[in-house]
């Protein structure tokens, strides 16, 4: 199902909606994340009368913190490092399994028992696995990104999980461990028909209910 997706600055192709076509940045996190926060599934539309987004707001968040997500992406705190190696990415549409509704969006499940599929590179010091992926999309189409570039919120924003598979056993311990997981967002924009986004539209009106899945 997910071939080769965009990553960095370059055009490629994702897999998913009809509406949404062109990748603007392509972030990777892969440092300690905390996993209660692996990213928001707070409904979209929520946020858009929040004047701090909702993750801010909770006891062990202080704005302005080096290890926050969602972030603000802003060009002047960008640094170049000449020294990251390429990132190397690996899908198999063959261990796609299932999607499902997790109540807050749709989720697509991969099997992660092959080895070969998955991460690896860039600042990352072992091969990450893909778990899974999901979309974050609002109630309107300038609002949907969980993060944002010099302020500006996009329509909607792909995340894919990947954890660590040489550190691991398996994902639920990366997901609470150090250097666990690896997740890179893609912003999507507004564009022409996209076919291969469609077939996973397509499977939407059977994952209409919560916990609902379709294989
Ligand atoms: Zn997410």
């Amino acid at each position: 199902m997910l071939r080769t997706p965009m990553l960095g600055r370059n055009h490629a192709k994702t897999s998913g909606f009809s509406i949404l076509a062109k990748q603007v940045w392509g972030a990777l996190r892969s440092h300690r994340l905390r996993p209660e926060r692996l990213c928001s599934q707070v409904p979209c539309a929520q946020r858009r009368n929040n004047a701090l987004h909702p993750l801010w707001k909770g006891p062990a968040s202080k704005p302005g913190g080096s290890r926050q997500s969602p972030i603000n992406i802003r060009w002047r705190d960008s640094v170049y490092d000449p020294g990251l190696p390429p990132l190397r990415v690996s899908y198999d549409a063959a261990a796609c399994r299932y999607a499902w509704n997790t109540g807050y969006l749709f989720q697509v499940e991969f099997d992660d028992a092959i080895e070969g599929a998955g991460i690896s590179g860039g600042p990352l010091e072992n091969h990450y696995r893909l778990k899974q992926f999901h979309f974050h999309w609002g109630a309107v189409n300038e609002w949907g990104s969980e993060h944002t570039v010099e302020d500006r919120v996009y329509p909607a924003e792909l995340h894919l999980v990947h954890w660590n598979a040489v550190k691991y056993p398996n994902y639920k311990e990366a997901v609470m461990g150090e250097n666990g997981l690896a997740v890179i967002g893609v912003f999507l924009k507004l564009g022409s028909h996209h076919e291969a986004l469609q077939t996973l539209v397509d499977v939407l009106p059977e994952i209409k209910h919560k916990v609902s899945c379709t294989y």
